[in-house]
Order: C-alpha cells, then structure tokens, then sequence
C-alpha cells in the first residue's frame, strides 16, 4: 500500500525535530539539515535528480523537467511552527514523490515533466519574514527579507550562507511562467470539514483573503461601587458587544469566518469601570464581494453600539491580503480524479495561508485537502490515517495520469 509507504515516510522526518512535545523543524536549523538529506533519499529512489536551491529549498526533477518541457510543480513546506505535528507541510512532500516514484517503477510516462520542491520556509516561525522558498520561485522574492533576524539576532542572509545556500543567487530561480503547468499541494485541511462528511480527501476551491482592524473604544472610567449602572461609560460593554457582532455576522455569512483574538483593557482593575478597550478583529473569506460586505456589517454596526454604552469608537483597517483561487482546471482534474475512486468529490476553501499564495503569481495552483483527525494541526497530536494517505497517493496517481485532458497548455 502507497499510503503506508507516504505514512513511515513522514514518521521517519518527524524524528529530525527539535527535543520537545512533538515535531519543531525551523528553516535552516540543523534538523532542516538533516531532514533535507532524507527528502533527497526519497527524491533520488523516485528517479529525481535532486539539489538544495539558494533558499534551502530541496528540489528533485525528472528527466523532461530538466530538459524544460511543461512541468507542474507540485511539494508543500518541511518547517513546522514549534511543538507543531508530523503531517503540516511534510504530507505534500513525502506523498508526491512517493506517487511520482511508483508511477515510474510501473513505467507510466507523463507528458509532462515533474518538479517536486520542499519548500524551506512556509510558517514563519523562526523569522518575521515567510515564505521565502515558494516566492524565489515566483520571482516575487524581496531582497529586504534577507535582512529579517531571528530572536538571537541571526539574519536570514546569515543563517542562509551557514547552511551553504548562496542568496545573491535567489533571483536566478524564477521559474518560467511558459513552461510551468501548475503548483499543485497536498495538504492536511487543518479542519473538521472532511471528516464531519466522513470524506478522506477534498477539493480545495481557494485560500481564503484576511483583513485586520483595530478598533480603539473610549469610555469613562470612574468608581465600580459608586456609579449608578445607568450613568456608567462602560468600554468593556461596547467592546462586549462588538464581540458578538462579529461572531453574529460571521455565522450569517456564508463562506466567511473572523474572530476578536485580542483584547486589552484598561486600566484592567477589579473596581474601575474599564475607560478604553483596544481590540483586533481579523476576517477571513475566499472571496472579496463576501468579505467586503462582513466588513461592512461589523463596522456600520459600530454607531449603533457607540451611542448605546455612551463611548467613542475608532475602527482602522490594519492589514488586507486578498484571496487567490485555485484554478478550475485543476480543480475539475481533482474531482474527475476523486470521482473515478467512488469518493464523492467536495469542494471547500482553506481558511489557512499556504505557498500556493506566493506560487499564484507565477502559475495557476490547486491543492488537494486529506482529512486530519478531529481537525487539529499545529499540535503534536495533529494526526492522519496510512488509509487515507493511501486514498490521496491513488487519487493523485490518477489525477496526473490524466492531466492531459484537463491542461489546456498540454492539449494545445
Ligand atoms: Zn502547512
């Protein structure tokens, strides 16, 4: 069974990990090192030709790749936040080179070439800077991320040339828009979707948009025994309020989720009516028209809860990143895949960033989902079944055997 193969696989790489409760893998740390040689053993015994690029990225290509014809790159990331699972990132490696690897040993040709990436950095646990592997190869990369340090002071320049990568080099390893075909990534969904449907795998139709406001509420403070309960300026009250709002608006709109994660209150102590609360709302949707009229919902509400609890409420947009799709052809290619295998073929978007948000700027991308256990990720209980590896190793098997049909830039 392939899934079991993918499963030891990604038992063998969760043991290059820092000591502590589960796997803690950071870019360009010595467990990067070490784990880098192991993909390589794997990328080699699949017939690839293998080198570590410029960002620490481990690379394998197949014969027509290297020659330049078409290729679709496929891979995922081999870092992990601290205390993080065995499956996040390392799943989208060990399984496509497994199922390249037993298409080649069954001498199944491909039309196209093949290039498998593990990508060095996708979560942005060691420095402030992120995915630096995925953007080099879109040729978006920002020389100013170099400069990013990590809590010793090391910058990524620094920790890049003592892990023998040349970064001077990074801009020569933009792929060619022509002959790339597609970034495809298999990933665990990081959620309880698939396995509330009781569905092994998914169909991912875009990664979803974030937008971050901080809103700043001015109340009154004044004595907790004292003041009369209808004389009160309360911040917390509003700030209460707003809380609900956003849960209320989220729940109402379909294909949008968003959270207050961080209140602070002041002055914060157990008799004083609380004078100004600042607090963060983060919204997150695929689609822009969905997020943007949440937003509206939330904010225009805010008036309304102002005049209400008698405070001053200032709302600023902080941050925006728009969503990317993936690609209908290659999401029509995963359902005709998951299809063939009597898996009813669900649709659904990752609430979650991945390097597919770099890799949109070069290439159309596409991501395959498989269900992880009680939905849990970044946590060293994040786990998945060797059967449902198994299921997603067969369906993409059979998703690049029929690639063809469904890329235009193959068919023309
Ligand atoms: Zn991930």
């Amino acid at each position: 069974m392939l899934g079991q193969l993918v499963y030891d696989r990604l038992e063998q790489a969760a043991q290059f990990s820092r000591p502590g409760p589960g796997v803690t893998r950071l870019f360009l740390s010595a467990e990067h090192k070490q784990v880098a040689i192991l993909i390589k053993e794997w990328m080699e015994q699949a017939g690839l030709e293998t080198e570590m690029d410029a960002t620490g990225n481990i690379v394998g290509r197949d014969e027509k790749a290297r020659n330049g014809a078409p290729t679709l790159i496929m891979g995922s990331h081999q870092d992990t936040v601290v205390s993080g699972g065995k499956y996040d990132g390392m799943l989208g490696v060990a399984l496509p080179i497994t199922v390249v690897g037993d298409l080649y040993k069954r001498k199944i040709d491909l039309p196209f070439g093949i290039e498998i990436v593990a990508f060095g950095d996708e979560e942005g646990t060691r420095f402030q800077s992120t995915l630096v592997g995925s953007r080099a190869l879109a040729g978006t990369f920002d020389p100013a991320a170099l400069d990013a340090m990590d809590d010793n002071g090391v910058t990524v320049r620094t920790a890049l040339q003592d892990f023998g990568c040349t970064p001077d080099s990074i801009p020569s390893l933009k792929r060619s828009r022509k002959n790339t075909l597609g970034f495809l990534e298999v990933h665990i969904e990081q959620g309880p979707v698939l396995e509330g449907r009781n569905l092994p795998v998914g169909i991912v139709t875009a990664l979803t948009g974030i937008e971050r406001h901080r809103v700043v509420i001015k109340g009154k403070a004044s004595h907790a025994g004292t003041t009369p309960m209808d004389h009160r300026q309360d911040a917390l009250l509003a700030a209460a309020d707003i809380v609900h709002k956003v849960n209320q608006v989220c729940r109402e709109t379909e294909g949008m989720v968003g959270v207050v994660g961080k209140l602070e209150v002041s002055p914060n102590a157990v008799n004083v009516i609380p004078d100004s609360v600042d607090l963060t709302i983060e919204l997150r949707a695929p689609e822009r028209a969905v997020r943007v009229n949440g937003r509206g919902a939330i904010l225009s509400a805010l008036g309304g809860i102002a005049q209400n609890r008698a405070v001053a409420i200032n709302a600023d947009q902080t941050y925006e990143a728009e969503g990317v799709p993936c690609a209908d052809w290659m999401m029509n290619g995963l359902e005709a895949a998951i299809t063939q295998h009597n898996i009813r073929p669900l649709r659904l978007f990752s609430g979650a960033g991945h390097d597919g948000l770099a890799m949109h700027d070069l290439c159309d991308i596409g991501m395959l989902f498989v269900r992880c256990k009680d939905g849990l990720s970044h946590h060293p209980d994040e786990a998945i079944t060797a059967e449902d590896a198994d299921i997603a190793a067969q369906v993409l098997a059979t998703y690049l055997q029929n690639l063809a049909q469904f890329c235009s830039k193959l068919a023309g």
